[in-house]
């Protein structure tokens, strides 16, 4: 099997954004270790309108050390073979810095809030990253899936040369005042061309959907994660200092019902990178793609997704950029 093992690089989006640092760069400096230790290549998401507001804020000394070393991050990771793609939080275009802090506003948190300004949101944010990696990129993820309507993305991701995306995963759907997505449709494959719903499969489609796979899970899952994340938080708490941003209303509903997520190496979730893939196996597979965040990782994430590495490349799996 291919296996994908994606990670957005981003910030918080919550009450607190959290910093570069803990949020992002130190988490992503020990997935290189593990990457060069097993010489395999990741795909990194970066959450382009974030650099482009860094660099907005350059006069701000806290955002010139951060876009800097950002920057000098995200040059690392394509020389040492990691896939830069691209990811779309437009919220961005509503959030500041100011008083030592990104106020963020999540008022229009999806693209489809932007109408007209669709093409040239994703064109912006796109040349930030272009700037600093001098490479245009070739896969896209919707900011928080949220990926519907496509059609003005479609014009957009045309515009910018970008044919594939990966922000499906089956059976999710969301809908709160930030989110609103709705995948119960979409094909149970692999892999799907798609021309004006990536939920729809077409063989003459312009686009071709990666999907993320997809992961049910229990709520004794989720009395097991809030146990060891309050009884032993050096190991199980994500090292990121920020804020998720949560919808209160579905907040409580995976301690009494079956959630659909997905694949991941999140905090504890990585406990279950393992099932997943011998579950994709049975069902004779050919890709697995695992959705991460450095935000969310913890010590106990680093040594899981350590370990799936090795067993998986033991029983001959490989792991590989999308685009590649
Ligand atoms: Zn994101």
């Amino acid at each position: 099997m291919q296996i994908h093992l994606s990670f957005d690089y981003e910030l918080f989006f919550g009450e607190a954004s959290g910093s570069a640092d803990n949020c992002i760069l130190l988490p992503t400096q020990q997935l290189i270790s593990i990457a060069k230790k097993h010489q395999v290549p990741f795909i990194f998401f970066i959450d382009a309108g974030y650099l482009w507001q860094l660099k907005n804020h350059y006069h701000i000394a806290q955002c010139k050390n951060d876009y800097d070393a950002i920057s000098h991050q995200i040059k690392k990771l394509q020389t040492n073979g990691h896939e830069i793609a691209l990811h779309i939080h437009p919220h961005w275009e509503d959030s500041f810095y100011k008083n030592n802090t990104w106020q963020i506003n999540t008022t229009r948190y999806k693209l489809a809030n932007f109408n007209d300004d669709v093409e040239a949101i994703i064109t912006k944010y796109h040349q930030a990253i272009i700037e600093i990696t001098q490479k245009p990129c070739k896969s896209y993820r919707a900011g928080g899936w949220c990926i519907q309507p496509f059609n003005t993305i479609k014009k957009a991701l045309i515009k910018n040369n970008i044919y594939v995306d990966s922000t499906i995963y089956n059976n999710g759907v969301h809908t709160s005042n930030a989110h609103s997505y709705n995948f119960l449709n979409a094909p149970k494959l692999d892999e799907w061309k798609f021309n004006n719903d990536p939920c729809i499969q077409d063989i003459d489609g312009l686009f071709t959907e990666v999907p993320i796979t997809s992961d049910k899970i229990l709520p004794f899952f989720y009395y097991n994660l809030y146990f060891k994340m309050k009884s032993n938080p050096s190991i199980y708490k994500p090292v990121g200092d920020g804020k998720w941003l949560q919808d209160k209303k579905r907040k409580y509903t995976h301690f009494y019902s079956i959630t659909n997520h997905f694949a991941c190496a999140d905090g504890f979730f990585a406990s279950r990178l393992q099932s997943i893939l011998q579950r994709c196996q049975k069902q004779n597979k050919n890709k697995m793609m695992v959705l991460s965040h450095p935000k969310s990782m913890a010590p106990y994430s680093f040594k899981a997704l350590d370990t799936f590495i090795s067993k998986a490349k033991n029983k001959n799996h490989t792991f590989c950029t999308i685009t590649s």
